[in-house]
């Protein structure tokens, strides 16, 4: 942070000094730390509390990031190996106001081609995270409040295949709301973020503990297996393997109970009608719609008992002896029945060819995790750090000219207006998301494109150095190895960048 650009703050008549880094300006005492913990009053110096990050790829090698020299000595500023090296926003600190140029704008060379990164952590007041929770239980209906501590921080959200969605944050939560939501959701987010778990009850449903890229707890139960798919697709993937070993197979789910002699893979492997009648609203032969509530029970319906979403045979059709196999999408459930001479169906042992199939169902069933994606919007007055003519920047974003990396993560940046963008905070360096208490959120983000192309787009040329010249505002660096699965940010993964 350049003190000569910082605005004019009132002097205090101690030896408190003012951290400017964001609009709360703290005053902090000798040896004390700000607010947000992030900055601190060192010796009289205002410096950023945790080292600033840098990923440095060794060789070939790859492996998830692991901090390889963690409170590393005092940061000289020395160059470290470009372009193995790719300085992060984490620890980078905040220019506030905007106006003033990012802490760094690192200039390196790729391939032949001068590259810039622009740095910074970004202050994010309307911030969320988008919640995927894999189970097939019901967690609650659709739009209803999701609380942590009481307080309201999101709600539920459509549920995407298979899995629960919650939209937690947001501007609404962040601040429209009483002081206390705020800060609560500020501390939500902030977990869910730095790989915490958190947990969270939904208004007129169940209790969850969720932490970013673990099985979720669903009321105190750990969810191990997300279903195979639907109760159709079940049908369709398993159908083969019944033909011949039973008559009739539901497999119950709360979004599409299928029904096999019904369902066109019935029908083309000449599974004769059974008389079998079912509750719901039929879709489509073999599909069925609402055949229960939701909720916690079979197929994430709220059913123990499978004979409940029956009616009674067909007598034309059905015939004492016939054999039906009932289970859930993730096999997790399953019962199977022969039907006596009132055509009634009567619990009995299953065979072990069907008891294999729906061991095949539930091996097949992936594991349930947590998915967090921090989203977040560089839109507004960011962008102006990066470059004086901030439309330029989010017009290069769309034309992939540069580059947006969250900690060195890929980001997804969404069309349309601004700079708006997700990311796998699995994918992040750990602890890389802070907080300010206005309230929001700290999170770190990079924009990488050519040199000339920062030139063009009104970038702060006379800002631009060589990571060897910069000094940080934290005292020491940590450097650890970028994760396999992340694209390395300074490779040529988008021709565009790099070309000429
Ligand atoms: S909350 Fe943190 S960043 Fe904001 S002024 Fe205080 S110490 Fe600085």
């Amino acid at each position: 942070m350049s003190a000569e650009l910082s605005p004019p703050a009132p002097k205090p008549a101690d030896d408190r000094i003012r951290c400017d880094a964001c609009p709360v300006m703290c005053y902090i005492r000798p040896g004390q730390a700000g607010a947000c913990d992030r900055y601190a009053n060192q010796d009289g110096e205002l410096i950023r509390v945790d080292p600033h990050v840098v990923l440095e790829r060794v060789v070939e090698a790859g492996g998830n990031i692991v901090p390889f020299s963690a409170n590393a000595d005092a940061w000289d500023g020395r160059v470290v190996g470009e372009p193995t090296t790719f300085v992060t926003a984490i620890g980078a600190g905040t220019t506030y106001p905007d106006y003033k140029p990012a802490p760094f704008i690192v200039a390196s060379e790729v391939d032949g081609v001068d590259m810039v990164t622009v740095v910074t952590e970004g202050i994010f007041s309307y911030c969320g995270v988008k919640v995927k929770i894999d189970t097939d239980r019901h967690l609650g209906p659709e739009r209803s409040l999701v609380r942590a501590a009481g307080e309201p921080v999101g709600h539920v959200t459509t549920g995407e295949y298979g899995s629960q969605m919650l939209s937690l944050g947001g501007v609404n939560h962040l601040t429209g709301g009483s002081k206390k939501e705020g800060r609560v959701t500020c501390d939500t987010l902030l977990a869910l973020c730095n790989g915490q778990a958190v947990e969270l009850t939904i208004d007129g449903g169940s209790n969850l503990t969720v932490q970013a890229g673990k099985p979720p707890l669903v009321n105190g139960q750990l969810e191990e297996r997300m279903r195979v798919g639907c109760g159709s697709a079940t049908i369709g993937m398993f159908a083969k393997q019944w033909e011949g070993f039973v008559d009739e197979v539901v497999v119950v789910d709360d979004h599409i109970t299928g029904i096999l002699s019904e369902h066109q893979a019935g029908k083309v492997l000449g599974i004769p009608d059974t008389g079998i009648k079912i509750k719901g609203r039929r879709s489509t032969p073999g599909r069925y719609f609402q055949v229960a509530e939701p909720g916690t029970g079979w197929g994430g319906t709220d059913i123990s008992d499978p004979l409940s979403i029956l009616q009674p045979f067909d007598p034309k059709v059905a015939r004492p002896g016939l054999t039906m196999l009932m289970t859930s999408t993730t096999g997790e459930h399953s019962a199977y029945f022969v039907l006596d001479e009132a055509l009634r169906p009567v619990e009995t042992e299953m065979p072990d060819q069907l008891r294999r199939s729906v061991e095949l169902i539930r091996e097949n069933c992936e594991p349930a995790l947590s998915t967090v994606l921090f989203m977040a919007g560089a839109g507004g007055s960011l962008r102006s750090g990066v470059t004086e003519n901030p439309v330029r920047l989010t017009r290069s974003v769309k034309d992939t000219l540069t580059l947006v990396t969250c900690g060195g993560a890929p980001t997804y940046v969404w069309p349309g207006g601004g700079i708006t963008f997700m990311v796998d905070v699995t994918r992040v360096p750990e602890n890389a998301f802070g907080y300010v208490p206005t309230p929001a959120l700290v999170a770190p983000i990079e924009f990488t494109l050519r040199l000339e192309d920062y030139e063009r787009l009104g970038g702060h040329m006379s800002e631009v150095r060589r990571l060897s010249e910069a000094h940080g505002l934290s005292p020491e660096r940590r450097s650890v190895r970028p994760r396999s699965d992340n694209p390395w940010p300074l490779g040529p993964s988008d021709p565009r960048r790099l070309a000429g």
